[in-house]
This record gives structure tokens, C-alpha cells and sequence, in this order.
């Protein structure tokens, strides 16, 4: 039995049934980045996070056909959360987002039932009026998540991760989702460079108490292409190692109240995009390694 809140076991309790999520990479690009291929994050590369479905030129209806006979043969979800991933979801004239979202919809629904939707995007990038689309389809009967790049609630990290916003703009936007009647899901990363190993449970657990529902946790890691890879290459950044990182996870979840999901450990990378470390390849691996902790922990 998992010692913490899984999202899976939420999605179970919530719809009674297997339930995933299809990502999705509409190639909206990001704001911080130019266009979809240089700049932003340190840590970004060109897909933003994402499948880079849209640089390989790639139809959103190809992505659901494929990605949705995927999750029925592998994972035997009849239903699905559609993702929207990639970049910055919401850096579209919300006019165009919601016509793409209900083509989505539109395109899913030929293949499986569609219960929910998720955008990542910027904490800079949700103005009230998208807000309000989104509690709209909320209203509309489905789950609908704003999934939103936090990284940590440090400002020196933010800068030194090249984020563009400072923590005000993220309690600022996180406030003004309070009584919507969609669900924020915050992302957060361990090892940044002079961050303490405390630094993300207190991130995670201010950002719970300013209403934020679920978390996504990952290290920082390398990619192809990054200003990250200049800095490891240089020598001026060393990643965590696996037994690190899954303290300082651990300790992000035991800090957490009760109730709070956990929609992700830890990062989905592998060569050739990922640089290092190289333990992230492993991402079984290194998720069962995290919950050891976890169940030992509440043991003692
Ligand atoms: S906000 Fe997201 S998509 Fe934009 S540069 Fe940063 S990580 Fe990449």
C-alpha cells in the first residue's frame, strides 16, 4: 500500500475506474522562449517540456489516435484526461486555445470518453479571462487542472533557473484561482544550486496553503541543448544523486497535509535528450527508491 496519496489511486477513487492522460503538444511555444526553439529556462529545451510532437510536425489528430491506442493496449484506460503539455498552453489567443481544445475534445472523443483536461503553463500566463474558461469547463462536468511551472518559492533559484517571474507573481496567480472550480497542480524542482535540502518541502508546503491541490516533483536534470548542458559541461552545476534526491522528496511529501496528491516523484528522461544524471533514465527505479523512504519513514 502506497504511504502517500498517488494520483493514480486519486483518479481511481474519483472516477471508479482506470483513468490516464493523453499529452498533448499543441507547438503553442512559450512567451519566454523565442519562438519554439531558443532561449527561456535554463533547464528547457526545444520541446518545452514536452513530446516535441509539434517541431516533428506532428497533427493534434495523429497525437490522440496514436497516444490514445497507446494508453488502451498498455495501461487498458477506457477513459482520459487530455493533457495539454508542451510550452506554455495558455500562450495562445484564448479565442484559438479553446477552439483547439474542442477539437481535441472532438478528435478524443472517436476513440475513448474524455473526463478532464490539463494545461501546464506559466504562473505569468494566466490572465483572468482564460481563468474563466477554465472554470467554465469545470462548470461544463469536466476535471479540468492547471498544472503550473512553479520550480521552487526561492526568488534567488528563480533566477538563477532564468524563470522571467519572481514568487509574487506566483502567490498572485495562485490566489486568484481561490473558489474556481478547477484544481491547481503546482511543478517543483529539487537541486538547484544553492538551494538547502529544505527548500522544496517549504515551497510545496506554502503553495498547499494557498489552495494547491496536487504536485509534481522532479530533479533537476540536464538536457541536450540546454544552457543547463553549458553549465555542466563547464563544470558550474552537479546533479543530485538518486539517495539526495529521494530525501529531499521524501521530505517534500511527509511536510504536506494530508489529502494532498502527488501527481508525480520524479522526471521521465532518456538519452539522447537526457544528459544527467543518468539515474532519471530509471524512472521505475528510481520511484520504487523514493517510496522505500516514504514507508520508512512512516514506520519510525
Ligand atoms: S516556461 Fe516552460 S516552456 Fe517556457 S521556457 Fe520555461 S520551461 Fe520552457
Amino acid at each position: 500500500m502506497k504511504t502517500y496519496r498517488s494520483w493514480s489511486s486519486y483518479l481511481r477513487e474519483r472516477f471508479g475506474e482506470r483513468v490516464h492522460k493523453l499529452c498533448l503538444d499543441l507547438g503553442a511555444g512559450c512567451p519566454h522562449r523565442d519562438g519554439l526553439s531558443r532561449g527561456g529556462c535554463i533547464f528547457c529545451d526545444e520541446r518545452g517540456g514536452g513530446s516535441g510532437a509539434a517541431l516533428a510536425g506532428i497533427s493534434l489528430e495523429e497525437q490522440i489516435k496514436s497516444g490514445a491506442a497507446v494508453i488502451r493496449a498498455r495501461y487498458k484506460a477506457q477513459a482520459l484526461i487530455l493533457y495539454f503539455q508542451s510550452y506554455s498552453a495558455t500562450n495562445l489567443p484564448l479565442k484559438e486555445l479553446a477552439e483547439e481544445v474542442e477539437k481535441a475534445i472532438r478528435l478524443a472523443e472517436r476513440h475513448t470518453r474524455i473526463v478532464g483536461l490539463a494545461f501546464g503553463t506559466r504562473p505569468d500566463l494566466l490572465p483572468d479571462d482564460v481563468l474563466d474558461y477554465f472554470d467554465d469547463l469545470a462548470g461544463d462536468g469536466l476535471d479540468v487542472w492547471v498544472e503550473i511551472g512553479v520550480q521552487s518559492l526561492s526568488e534567488e533559484s528563480l533566477r538563477w533557473l532564468r524563470r522571467g517571474h519572481d514568487v509574487h507573481c506566483i502567490e498572485e496567480t495562485v490566489k486568484r484561482c481561490h473558489d474556481r472550480r478547477f484544481s491547481l497542480c503546482a511543478h517543483l524542482i529539487a537541486g538547484i544550486p544553492g538551494e538547502d535540502d529544505l527548500q522544496m518541502a517549504r515551497s510545496a508546503a506554502t503553495l498547499a496553503s494557498w489552495g494547491v491541490r496536487a504536485f509534481k516533483f522532479h530533479p533537476l536534470y540536464v538536457l541536450r541543448g540546454t544552457a543547463l548542458e553549458e553549465e555542466y559541461q563547464a563544470g558550474r552545476f552537479a546533479p543530485l544523486t538518486l539517495d539526495k534526491y529521494a530525501e529531499i522528496v521524501t521530505s517534500a511529501i511527509a511536510n504536506l497535509p494530508r489529502g494532498a496528491i502527488i501527481q508525480r516523484l520524479t522526471a521521465d528522461a532518456k538519452p539522447p535528450h537526457l544528459i544527467a544524471p543518468l539515474w532519471v533514465a530509471d524512472k521505475a527505479g528510481a520511484v520504487a527508491r523514493i517510496e522505500q523512504r516514504l514507508s520508512a519513514l512512516n514506520k519510525s
